[in-house]
């Protein structure tokens, strides 16, 4: 019973057909029969999660739903984002033995509107990745082909849902770790706007960019969660004060964009056909306009060097003394030389070492300004596209999803994000869905770009392309 969406839990629930336990006890046993070859999470919560649907009130009212959105329903959280009493390690060595302390801000709201926290999702170490295999634990496996990487660094949260390992699930976007991941699962994937979600209780890897977004099996839960963990917190200085049901209705898209540069480059030819195809869909609604988004490349650099700087500052604090691993020397200087260099990965390794001589004094911060200026430059050439239409459509990912090994070469893996990156550095959101099925079982990814606050735009347009392509 995969692909098993909110409604379709809480319909069952109010009918009397299930209890939230029989609910919970569904989706453990199908973790336990999947989870040594698949490894979606990295901690399993078990025993809680059954407690915490035995608490859920009875019966389940269509009332209760309206005040709870996500009571009953199992939710996957990225191993970056704290969740009380258990392990946050971000897929570290050095925080393997890590518990939280402490919800997160996203967590707190979720279990405020019902919500039963079934695991800590695998990731890319820190988040840097895009396949899950810089896990220090293990590489999760793509749920529609496990010879195949699910994509990352959110890539357990999306191969959970795919699964029906949880229902819905949050990932990090710095960027493109929700977004790619969901695409290569084909299922549903949201970055929203900069500032939108709170990230109080997530850790940390380039401030300026990250951002937690929600993963789920169609578009109105995936929207739906994103509501419900949005909105203001003094806790993130980011944070804007703004509320989800504030954010600019839907009344007037007339017109869509989209950038020439993809026929320019090299796209796997099943995601440029569905890509033609949302385009054919969204012709029969909106008028079209072409724009050249320019600096493609550019951003891709400039998104390297920004994530590389804050991740090398960042990761500073993981010192042996602080939190996670401590390994002792003759001197301070030596144990935190030991500590971090068993504690860390060969990929969170390379990116402090580029970001540390990206600050260095030697270079005085010129490639940092640079990469600073060409971020400006693509926010301007994308506040100036959404000045004609009101979203953009171009793919997620330029390709369908990689084997295992596939990509050792480090920029190999990092041009996985050339077309996540750009809504990413300029802040904007920007929601993938899965578009048609392959040979293989793989969808492709095609994500709808918005100007900043636009989500409830996102939403109307992702779910107008998903009701045309059932
Ligand atoms: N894959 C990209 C990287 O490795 C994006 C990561 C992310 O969005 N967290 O940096």
């Amino acid at each position: 019973m995969t692909h098993q969406t909110k409604n379709e839990i809480h319909n069952s629930l109010i009918q009397g057909e299930q209890t939230p336990v029989e609910i919970i006890e569904e989706y453990l046993k199908r973790i336990e029969a999947q989870e040594s070859e698949m490894h979606t999470f990295i901690e399993v919560t078990g025993e809680s999660c059954l407690n915490e649907a035995k608490q859920v009130p009875k019966p389940i009212t269509k009332e209760i739903v309206e005040d709870t959105p996500f009571v009953g329903i199992p939710v996957g959280i990225k191993d970056n984002i704290n969740v009380k009493g258990f392990k946050t390690t971000a897929a570290s060595k050095i925080l393997e033995n890590h518990i939280s302390v402490y919800d997160a801000t996203v967590v707190r709201k979720i279990k405020n509107a019902g919500g039963l926290i079934i695991g800590k999702t695998n990731m890319d170490e820190f988040a840097m990745g895009s396949s899950t295999e810089t896990s220090c634990f293990y590489p999760t496996k793509n749920p529609i082909n496990t010879k195949y990487t699910p994509g990352g660094s959110s890539g357990g949260s999306a191969a959970s849902v795919r699964a029906g390992h949880c229902t819905v699930s949050l990932g990090s976007d710095t960027g493109g770790s929700v977004r790619q991941p969901a695409s290569f699962c084909g299922v549903v994937g949201i970055r929203p706007t900069y500032g939108l979600v709170s990230r109080y209780g997530m850790l940390s890897f380039c401030s300026s960019l990250d951002q937690i977004g929600t993963i789920a099996n169609d578009v109105d839960d995936a929207f739906s969660l994103l509501e419900v963990i949005s909105g203001y917190d003094p806790k993130d200085s980011t944070s804007v004060n703004i509320e989800y049901q504030d954010l600019k209705e839907p009344e007037e898209i007339s017109t869509f964009g989209i950038c020439n540069e993809i026929e320019k480059l090299y796209i796997d030819p099943f995601v440029h056909d569905m890509y033609k195809k949302v385009i054919a869909i969204l012709l029969k609604n909106f008028k079209k306009e072409n724009h050249w988004l320019d600096n493609l490349d550019k951003a891709m650099a400039a998104y390297h060097i920004i994530a590389d700087s804050e991740a090398s500052s960042n990761l500073a604090r993981y010192d042996g003394v602080r939190y996670g691993l401590q390994i002792s020397g003759e001197s301070s200087q030596e144990a935190y030389i030991k500590t971090r260099t068993q504690g860390f990965g060969a990929e969170v390794k390379r990116r402090i070492l580029l970001g540390t001589y990206i600050l260095s004094e030697e270079i005085e911060g010129s490639y940092y300004k640079q990469a600073l200026c060409a971020k400006e430059k693509i926010t301007e050439k994308l506040d100036q596209i959404f000045s004609s239409c009101q979203f953009m459509v171009i793919p997620t990912s330029l390709k369908l999803p990689f084997k295992f090994g596939e990509r050792n070469d480090p920029l190999d893996m990092y041009y996985s994000d050339y077309l996540t990156i750009p809504s990413a550095i300029a802040g904007m959101p920007s929601v993938t869905i899965p578009v048609g099925c392959n040979e293989n079982g793989f969808s492709a990814g095609i994500q709808i770009m918005g100007p900043k606050f636009s989500e409830k735009v996102l939403h109307s347009v992702a779910k107008l392309i998903e009701g045309e392509l059932k």
